[in-house]
């Protein structure tokens, strides 16, 4: 048995900080990483200004409640389930990911995650490991499993790199044009067609 592990935004969802952006009218929330690289840098900017917005944990469950998954991203996932044990990896936190895997009917997840007060408030944030999603894959190779692996961007690489197989999905050009070692897919059939080359591959 093959493990696919899965990146969540961009993969599964859409990016869950842009839409928070857009759905709050807060333009500095849609810094990413490509903006500042220092994620410890970031997400301390992010948790300031949510604080000067006086917004807490349940305002931003609100918003994510209002998203849905990628469409599509039901069905391939369902697929993908049925031929390999699914790990989703994510750097995003537990707390903002619930009501997205809520309507992915609960895919096993590896993410982060936040400490929240009694009032709602984002008082910090626990990365569970550097590197989680190389880590991760190198975890299940420890346990004879093999992986194939899909992302879509640069917190991904690792990961893809430390897989058996890498697959991009719908990735940004800079990503394509530094790694063109992974093949690139842009719609779910792709996708499938990737894991199982990658699968026969592998075996
Ligand atoms: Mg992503």
């Amino acid at each position: 048995m093959e493990i696919a592990c899965l990146d969540l935004e961009g993969v599964l969802v859409p990016e869950i900080w842009i839409n928070v952006a857009e759905r709050t009218g807060i333009e500095e929330l849609r810094l990413t990483t490509r903006d500042m690289p220092d994620y410890d840098e970031l997400m301390k900017r992010r948790l300031g200004v949510l604080e000067s917005h006086g917004l807490g944990l349940p305002d931003i469950q609100k918003v994510i409640a209002t998203m849905a998954p990628l469409e599509g991203a039901r069905d391939f996932l369902a697929w993908l389930r049925e031929h390999f044990q699914v790990i989703i990896l994510s750097d995003t936190f537990y707390d903002f990911a619930a009501p997205l895997m809520r309507q992915l009917d609960w895919p096993t997840l590896f993410c982060h995650a936040l400490e929240i007060e009694a009032n709602g408030r984002i008082a910090n944030y626990r990365l569970r490991q550097p590197d989680q999603k190389r880590e991760a894959v190198r975890a299940f190779h420890g346990l004879r499993f093999r992986v194939i692996a899909a992302g879509d961007s640069y917190n991904d690489t690792t990961m893809l790199a430390e897989a058996d197989a890498g697959i991009l999905f719908r990735p940004p050009d800079n990503v394509i044009q530094e790694f063109p070692r992974f093949p690139v897919t842009t719609t779910y059939d792709e996708l499938r067609a990737a894991f199982r080359e990658a699968s026969s591959r592998t075996l």
